[in-house]
C-alpha cells in the first residue's frame, strides 16, 4: 500500500504540473488572441479612413463637375453677349455671368476645402499604416516566440502524460478510477498529507485510531472531513 500511495502521490504531481502548464498555455493564447485583435483594430480604423477619403474624392470630383458647368455657362453667355441687340438683354445676361463667377470662385475654395480635408486625411491614414506595419513586424516575432512557447510546453506536457500513462499501468484501475474522480470533486488535490494527527488536506484532528491505521499501511484510508486519501508525512526527527 505504501508503494501504491508513492505512485498516487506521483501521479497528483504529475497531474498538478500538467494543470499549471495548460494554464500556461491557456494565457499565451489569450496574448495570441489579444495580438490579433489589436492588428485587427488597427486595421478596421484604416479601413473607416479609406471610405472617408473616398467619400471626399467623390465630392471633390462633384464640386470639380459643378466649376466645369459653371465655366461652361459663362463661355456660352459670353458667346451669346456678341449676338444680343437691346441694352436690356445685355444687361440681364451680364447680371448671369456675374452670378456664374461668383458661383466659380466659391466652387473653387470648396474644392480647395476638399484638397485640404484630402491631403490630411491622407498624411493621418500614412502615419497609421506605417505604425500598423510596425505592428505587424513586430507581432509576427512575438506571434512566433508565443507560439513556440506553447508548442515547447504542449511537448512537456506529452512527456509528463507519458509518465504518467506508465504509472497508473501499474495500478489498479479502481484506484486510478477513485484517484481521478476525487481529484475532479476536490479541485486537483485527491491526496492529503496527514501529519501529527492532522489532515492538511482540511486542516481537521483525525480519528486517532485511523491515524495510528496509517502507520500500518494496510489499506487505503481517507480522512473523513474532506474524503481525500491520506498520506502519511511524518514531521522529520528533531
Ligand atoms: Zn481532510
Amino acid at each position: 500500500m505504501k508503494k501504491k500511495l508513492e505512485m498516487l502521490e506521483q501521479i497528483q504531481e504529475i497531474d498538478q504540473l500538467i494543470n499549471s502548464m495548460k494554464n500556461t498555455q491557456q494565457s499565451l493564447q489569450a496574448e495570441l488572441g489579444d495580438i490579433a485583435t489589436a492588428l485587427d483594430v488597427s486595421r478596421d480604423e484604416i479601413a473607416v479612413m479609406q471610405s472617408r477619403l473616398a467619400q471626399l474624392e467623390l465630392e471633390k470630383a462633384a464640386l470639380e463637375e459643378n466649376h466645369a458647368a459653371e465655366l461652361a455657362n459663362i463661355s456660352r453667355s459670353e458667346t451669346n453677349m456678341k449676338e444680343i441687340k437691346t441694352n436690356k438683354e445685355f444687361q440681364a445676361v451680364g447680371r448671369e455671368i456675374t452670378a456664374a463667377r461668383r458661383q466659380v470662385t466659391e466652387l473653387e475654395e470648396q474644392v480647395l476645402q476638399k484638397i485640404g480635408q484630402i491631403e490630411a486625411l491622407s498624411g493621418e491614414m500614412a502615419a497609421k499604416q506605417s505604425s500598423l506595419d510596425e505592428l505587424i513586424e513586430n507581432s509576427a516575432q512575438r506571434t512566433s516566440e508565443k507560439q513556440a512557447e506553447i508548442a515547447r510546453i504542449q511537448m512537456d506536457i506529452d512527456s509528463d502524460g507519458a509518465r504518467r500513462d506508465l504509472l497508473t499501468k501499474e495500478m489498479p484501475a479502481s484506484l486510478v478510477k477513485r484517484y481521478a474522480t476525487l481529484r475532479d470533486q476536490r479541485r486537483g488535490q485527491a491526496l492529503a498529507i496527514a501529519r501529527d494527527g492532522y489532515c492538511l488536506g482540511c486542516n481537521m484532528h483525525l480519528p486517532p485510531q485511523l491515524y495510528n491505521n496509517l502507520f500500518k499501511y494496510e489499506e487505503l484510508l481517507s480522512c473523513p472531513h474532506c474524503q481525500r486519501m491520506l498520506i502519511l508525512k511524518q514531521q522529520p526527527p528533531l
